[in-house]
């Protein structure tokens, strides 16, 4: 069995941390580099570069040079976000049988999972090489603001890469891990983690060796990337102003310009001003023109203000929501690579009313915190047990008729959870039931994230409103939606099939989620990704959570159970015409909860007692339930 290790898996760089000898630690790489740029490309001779390789050589191969993918994963490809990156991005974005983003580069197209999959591989690689054996387990972290299919996806790339994944965990959370555990601390504290291409703040109570996170949000459009375009369009309209040449639909030159501009609002962390030259950018009429302009530190602040105001206006909400003043937060950790800037640390100190803790390294934390997880969830550690209580970042729901959401699972709803839902038909002899999921805090379905259809087909003939549906909806401690039907007259499981489709609700139902990626590129080493989002456990989970009798955990809380009649309030619920549906997988073939450890609580459908699968991340209970028992254990010090 190989070592496991703990990975950041950020937009701009990455970084892994390993565990020895009970401690942690980041490992370094030859040249003594604790991180590795997320950054895939493909030369003119065919070769695959990951890492700085492909970092080097990214100026004079822009278009084939893929940066900062994480912000595409899990989105849909009509989606504004995507609209405003396809204008920005130098490689080319095209779309995927289910609206998905796909990236092609030197006429390969690639999934962004099999992207992922790259850089993780590469972090394997060479942490093989600096730890001189076999890695193949790992913790790897996603913004806590990342819904259902954007951590899906981190799964399948994991796979991909080969890697066990242990769990998906939450950067705040594994940020608050790396600050907290050993230290024995009763704190509530508040982690601001402005990385490379995402913002997120949670509000965690850390009781001992007990992390419960009571409230979290963000923003996954909000990282350095954008205070980086802020000065390359400076730039750029400095330099029209003055040569008249208009240099940005010159992907070379944007691209050595936001490199330049990067590298000066880093120096301008340290500095007063700095000075960005670019030599020969372009062809004048007087010969090559050089880029050489001065940038203050004051210029700087004045075009990201509104940026940095965009986080402030966010924790502000997220102390609203966890029910928390400013004096309740007994310190306020600053992670990710731009919270170096000063003025993020004004303005936080400015809001907070103290100044930030210096108790973690701002880009080691996330894979510190993941690695003392990856430690205790792979059986390493015997004493150092970890119990995480997560939330909902953003709220699941269906569609009602007039296309607003029927929220199942509120916003910071603790994790894991499962509701329960009767459908009914509307026709008679009706043999399916379609049903849309989202995740978005808005009120329309149409604004927020369509996480898939599921077709409920194979239902008995019988006259309408006679047969009853009953569904559940399970997530996991990962945020991971699961779900599973069954007939309330017969007991019986009703298949039911995920599809992905097209935001706004015009629903395409293929039968296919393999994307297309893993057809067109044929020479790809990486094995056609399964299919993705959702999970469906194929076992009889409703069974053991009907209506009629919950089993539950001796004293847990009983499940929410919705109304089982439709009224006029309840969702929209479509029949699916048969001909419209396409053969279906066998129940065998739809996918599974991931089999590995993956730090969730499964329920043992025997029993229904709850079965913890590892010794960390231990969420053995539902609900009010599981907090009484985690805050009971903080008090006597128990694990
Ligand atoms: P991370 O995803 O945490 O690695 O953060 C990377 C982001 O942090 C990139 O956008 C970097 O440009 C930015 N960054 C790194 N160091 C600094 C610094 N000293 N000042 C401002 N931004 C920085």
């Amino acid at each position: 069995m190989g070592k496991a290790i703990g990975i950041d898996l950020g937009t701009t760089n990455s970084c892994a941390a390993i565990v020895e000898n009970g401690k942690p630690r980041v490992i370094t790489y030859k040249g003594g580099a604790s991180t590795i740029p997320s950054v895939f490309a493909i030369n003119e001779k065919g070769e695959r570069l990951v890492g700085q390789d492909a970092k080097k050589q990214a100026q004079l191969n822009p278009t084939n040079t893929v940066a900062a993918a994480k912000r595409l994963i899990g989105r849909n490809f009509h989606s504004k976000t995507i609209e405003k990156i396809r204008q920005v991005f130098t490689y080319e974005l095209v779309e995927g049988e289910s609206s998905e983003v796909l990236v092609k580069v030197r006429d390969q197209v690639f999934t962004l999972e099999q992207i992922s999959a790259a850089i993780l591989r590469k972090i394997k690689e060479v942490a093989e090489e600096a730890l001189g054996c076999e890695v193949d387990q790992a913790v790897i972290t996603v913004p806590a603001y990342f819904n259902d299919r954007q951590r899906q996806a981190v799964r399948t790339a994991g796979k991909l890469a080969s890697l066990k994944v242990l769990r998906v965990l939450n950067e705040p959370t594994a940020a608050a891990l790396a600050y907290g555990l050993g230290r024995n601390l009763n704190q509530r504290i508040a982690v601001y983690d402005l990385g490379g291409g995402t913002f997120d703040i949670s509000v965690i109570d850390i009781k001992g060796r007990i992390f419960e996170v009571v409230a979290t949000g963000g923003d996954t459009f909000l990282g350095g990337v954008d205070f980086d375009d802020r000065v390359m369009q400076w730039v750029l309209e400095t330099f029209l102003k003055s040569t008249g040449v208009d240099l940005s639909f010159d992907r070379v030159a944007v691209q050595r310009i936001r490199d330049a501009a990067e590298a000066a609002k880093i120096e301008l962390s340290g500095a007063m001003r700095t000075r960005i030259h670019i030599p020969y950018i372009a062809n004048g009429e007087t010969g090559p023109l050089d880029i050489d302009v001065e940038l203050t530190r004051e210029k700087l602040e004045e075009l990201t203000m509104d940026l940095v105001d965009r986080t402030i206006a966010n924790v502000d909400r997220i102390l609203r929501e966890a029910g928390s003043s400013k004096a309740q937060i007994d310190e306020v950790l600053l992670v990710g690579g731009q919270s170096r800037m000063p003025l993020v640390q004004r303005k936080v100190t400015d809001f907070m009313g103290r100044p930030p803790s210096k108790g973690v390294h701002p880009d080691e934390a996330v894979g510190i915190g993941a690695s003392i997880m990856a430690h205790s969830l792979a059986g390493a550690s015997s004493t150092e047990e970890v119990t995480l209580l997560d939330v909902l970042p953003m709220p699941i729901g269906i569609n009602k008729v007039d296309g607003s959401m029927h929220v199942l699972f509120p916003k910071n709803q603790p994790l894991p959870d499962y509701k329960t839902r009767t459908l009914t038909t509307s026709k008679d002899n009706q043999r399916s039931i379609m049903l849309r999921i989202y995740q978005g805090e808005a009120t329309l379905c149409a604004d927020n994230e369509l996480l898939g259809t599921f077709v409920f087909s194979g239902i008995r003939p019988a006259p309408k409103g006679k047969v009853q549906i009953e569904v559940t909806f399970h997530i996991d401690s990962e945020g991971i939606l699961n779900l599973t039907a069954r007939d309330k007259g017969t007991g019986q499981t009703v298949e039911s099939t995920l599809k992905l489709g097209k935001a706004g609700g015009v629903e395409v139902l293929s039968g296919s989620t393999v994307p297309t990626a893993a057809k067109k590129d044929e020479t790809a080493d990486e094995p056609a990704p399964p299919p993705m989002p959702l999970t469906m456990p194929t076992s009889g989970l409703a069974s053991e959570f009907s209506a009629e009798a919950p089993v539950a955990p001796p004293a847990a809380e009983p499940p929410a159970i919705e109304p089982t009649a439709l009224t006029p309030d309840e969702p929209s619920l479509e029949e699916v015409k048969p001909e419209s549906i396409e053969p279906l997988p066998n129940a065998s073939d739809a996918p599974t909860t991931p089999p590995e450890n993956t730090g969730k609580t499964d329920v043992d459908p025997k029993s229904a007692q709850p079965k913890p699968e590892t010794k960390a991340a231990l969420v053995p209970e539902q609900g009010v339930w599981a907090r009484f028992v985690a805050w009971l254990k903080g008090l006597i010090g128990g694990k």
